[in-house]
């Protein structure tokens, strides 16, 4: 979304297909991993912080980190209201762990309301303090060969809704990447191993929500 020019400047930066804003949220977590991602897919990856940032975005990453952190933040920093509205408005926003039970419905034992736009519910640390940490070979939907994921404290995803499509499973058949609409959710860090496909499959979520978005007001 253009916050400067209006919709003018999308048509043309879409019609350019590569000039799209992916804003990270960065008030804790592993927000830098991201942003080289994105760049390294050709995306402008900006941090966010403030509203003015929120605004600029085209997509929304919501990094892994520690999710009880990232409410209270969200609070203090006046940006969960703001932030719900632009989701409400068709904002395309891909959570990675802590993201993930961000974007959830339904956290148990998360002591602040989560963003709660996902009609999923979201296991924290769900696979024990032993094991806290794993490593595990994907197939994911959209990702053609395996990919190489990284679980760390991770939650599972349970209770899908309806609309809600499941990208990846462990062999164990628990969900660990999922997708309803323009969210996707995954329980894993595709940030922190050298693979950006994943990365790509958001950004070009993000052309396809914004190329959609400029159809519906030319025909508005
Ligand atoms: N266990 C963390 C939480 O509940 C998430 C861990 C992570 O993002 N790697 O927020």
């Amino acid at each position: 979304m253009s916050t400067t020019m209006g919709s003018s400047v999308g048509t043309t930066r879409d019609a350019a297909g590569s000039e799209v804003c992916i804003g990270v949220l960065a008030m804790q977590g592993d927000f830098a991993e991201h942003i080289r991602h994105l760049q390294h897919v050709g995306a402008r990856a900006i941090e966010v912080r403030t509203l003015a940032q929120l605004n600029e975005c085209d997509g929304l990453i919501i990094p892994g980190g520690e999710s009880t952190t990232i409410a209270r933040l969200l609070l203090a920093f006046d940006l969960m209201e703001p932030l719900r509205a632009r989701i409400r408005d068709g904002l395309p926003v891909w959570g990675t762990c802590a993201g993930a039970i961000m974007l959830a419905k339904h956290v148990p034992a998360l002591d602040r309301p989560p963003i709660g736009v996902m009609d999923i519910t979201v296991d924290r640390n769900a696979f024990g303090r032993q094991i806290d940490s794993f490593e595990a070979d994907l197939d994911v939907t959209g990702i053609e060969g395996q990919l190489h994921a990284v679980f760390i404290r991770a939650p599972v995803i349970r209770d899908l809704g309806e609309r809600v499509e499941v990208l990846s499973q462990l062999e164990d058949g628990r969900v660990v990447a999922c997708r309803e609409g323009g969210l996707l959710a995954t329980s894993f860090h595709p940030e922190l191993t050298a693979d950006s496909r994943f990365h790509g499959l958001f950004v070009q979520m993000v052309r396809e929500a914004l190329a959609q978005r400029e159809r519906r007001g030319a025909t508005a």
